[in-house]
C-alpha cells in the first residue's frame, strides 16, 4: 500500500500536538504541518502574562525544540498559509504554491482577534494581541511605564493586559460594554470580585460604555467612549473577543456555523477531514450540544483526540472546558461551561476577601462550573461535580470544612 500523506493546515498548539500523537500512535506516513506565521508552534497564554511582562524567554512558549519536527519526521512549512482545499481531488493549494494532496486533512487553523471597526481605529498605537509579534510590539509600547494606556474590552485579554500594564506602571483605563467585567463568561457575581481586584490595583474601569471611535493625528492620541467621554491615549489595547477563522473551510463546502462544525470525534461533514482547537464548533457527549471552546487546554487535547480519530480509532471527545488565568496576584483556574441566564446561583466556599476561593455555578441544583481562586488542586474534584451531573446539597459546597468529595 502506497505511503498515507496527512496534512494539518495551522502549525500552532493543536496542530503541533496533533502531529506529536500521529507519531506517537505509530503513524508511518508522510505527515504536512503547514503554519501561516513564520514562528514555530508556540503557546498563547505567556503573551499576556510571563512573555509580556519579560519574565518569560520566547523559546520557553515553544511547542516542541526546534530540532524535534525533523527527528520525527514531521515536515513543518511555516510562512505558508493554505489557500484553498480541493476536496474532490483532496488536495491543499497553499497561496501561490504546489498542491499538496492529502488521505486526512486536520484544520487547526485557530481564530482571529475581533477588530473594532469605529473612526480612527487604523491610527498608530492601537494593539490587537494573538501572535508572539504583537505581543512582542505591545511590550515596548508599555514596558518603560509612565504612558496612558486605554484597554477596550474587560473580558480574559483585556483584563491581562491591563494587569501588565499596571504592573509596568502605566495608568491603565479599561472600557467595557456590559455592567461587570467579564460579565458574558462568568456573570456578575463573580465579574464584580475582578472589578474590585483592579481596582485596587488602581485601574479606571469605566462600565456600561463602549468605544465610540478615536481621536489622533496618525497616532491615536485619545478614546472617546459611547458615553461621550474622551479619554486620553498613548496606547490603546483591544481585547474584544475572537473569531474562528473558518473561510478555508467554507470556501471548500464544509459546514460552518460558528467554528467549523465536528462530531464528537471532531470530524468534520467530509470524513476525511477533520477539525480541533479554537475553530471547531464540536458536539459535545456530556453537555448534549455543539460547543466551540477559545482554550489553551482545548487544543491541547483536541488536537491529539483528531489525531486519533484520523487514525480510525474510536474517539469521543468529552473534556469539560478548563481555563486558567493570572492578573496581580490572583491565579486560577476554570472548569465547566454555562451561557448567560444558564444558572440559577453562584455559591463560594473559601475567603473572597483574601482571594482565597472556590465559587459554583449552579444550575437546577447541579453544578454546571467551578472556579478556584488561589486555591489549588481542586480542579479535578470540581470537574468530577461537574461530570456527576446530579444536584448537590447547596450548605455542604459551601463549607470548606467539608472535602470537595465529600460533597
Ligand atoms: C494573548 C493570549 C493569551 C491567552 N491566554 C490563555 C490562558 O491564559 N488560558 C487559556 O486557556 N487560553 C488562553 N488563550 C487562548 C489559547 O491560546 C487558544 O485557545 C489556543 O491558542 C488555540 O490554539 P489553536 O491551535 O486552536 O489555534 P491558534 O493558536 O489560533 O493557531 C492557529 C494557527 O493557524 C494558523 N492559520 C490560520 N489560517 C491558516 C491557513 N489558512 N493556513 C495556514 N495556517 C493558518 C494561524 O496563523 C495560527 O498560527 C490565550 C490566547 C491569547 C491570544
Amino acid at each position: 500500500m502506497p505511503e498515507e500523506t496527512f496534512v494539518i493546515v495551522g502549525a500552532s498548539l493543536a496542530g503541533a500536538k496533533a502531529a506529536e500523537t500521529l507519531r506517537e500512535e505509530g503513524f508511518a506516513g508522510r505527515i504536512v504541518l503547514m503554519g501561516e506565521e513564520i514562528e514555530r508552534p508556540y503557546e498563547r497564554p505567556p503573551l499576556s502574562k510571563g512573555f509580556l511582562l519579560g519574565q518569560e524567554a520566547r523559546e520557553k512558549a515553544h511547542v516542541h525544540p526546534a530540532d524535534w519536527y525533523d527527528k520525527h519526521d514531521v515536515e513543518l512549512r511555516l510562512g505558508m498559509a493554505a489557500a484553498r482545499i480541493d476536496r474532490a481531488a483532496k488536495q491543499v493549494w497553499p497561496a501561490g504554491g504546489e498542491p499538496i494532496g492529502y488521505d486526512r486533512l486536520l484544520l487547526t487553523t485557530g481564530a482571529s482577534p475581533r477588530q473594532l471597526d469605529v473612526p480612527g481605529s487604523k491610527l498608530e498605537g492601537i494593539h490587537y494581541l494573538r501572535s508572539m509579534g504583537d505581543s512582542a510590539k505591545l511590550r515596548e509600547a508599555i514596558a518603560h511605564g509612565g504612558r496612558r494606556v486605554v484597554v477596550a474590552g474587560a473580558g480574559w485579554i483585556g483584563l491581562e493586559t491591563a494587569a501588565a500594564a499596571r504592573t509596568y506602571r502605566n495608568d491603565v483605563t479599561v472600557i467595557e460594554p456590559e455592567s461587570a467585567p467579564l460579565h458574558r463568561v462568568l456573570g456578575p457575581e463573580v465579574g464584580e470580585i475582578f472589578a474590585g481586584l483592579h481596582r485596587k490595583h488602581g485601574v479606571d474601569l469605566r462600565l456600561d460604555q463602549g468605544v465610540a471611535g478615536f481621536w489622533g493625528a496618525g497616532q491615536v492620541s485619545a478614546v472617546v467612549t459611547s458615553g461621550g467621554a474622551e479619554i486620553p491615549a498613548d496606547v490603546v489595547i483591544v481585547g474584544i473577543g475572537v473569531r474562528p477563522n473558518t473561510a478555508l473551510a467554507e470556501e471548500a463546502g464544509l459546514e460552518v456555523s460558528n467554528g467549523i462544525v465536528v462530531d464528537e470525534a471532531l470530524r468534520t461533514s467530509d470524513p476525511d477531514i477533520f477539525a480541533a482547537g479554537d475553530v471547531a464548533a464540536a458536539y459535545h457527549p456530556l453537555l448534549g450540544r455543539r460547543i466551540r471552546v477559545e482554550h489553551w487546554a482545548n487544543a491541547l487535547d483536541g488536537g491529539p483526540a483528531a489525531a486519533r480519530s484520523m487514525l480510525g480509532q474510536e474517539v469521543s471527545y468529552d473534556k469539560i472546558p478548563y481555563f486558567f488565568s493570572d492578573q496581580y496576584e490572583l491565579g486560577m483556574e476554570m472548569a465547566g461551561a454555562f451561557s448567560p441566564g444558564e444558572y440559577d446561583e453562584v455559591v463560594f466556599r473559601g475567603d473572597l476577601d483574601e482571594l482565597e476561593f472556590i465559587a459554583f455555578w449552579l444550575a437546577g441544583g447541579k453544578v454546571v462550573a467551578g472556579m478556584n481562586v488561589n486555591v489549588w488542586d481542586v480542579t479535578d474534584d470540581i470537574q468530577a461535580l461537574i461530570r456527576a451531573g446530579r444536584p448537590v446539597d447547596r450548605d455542604r459546597l459551601a463549607d470548606a470544612k467539608i472535602a470537595l468529595t465529600e460533597v
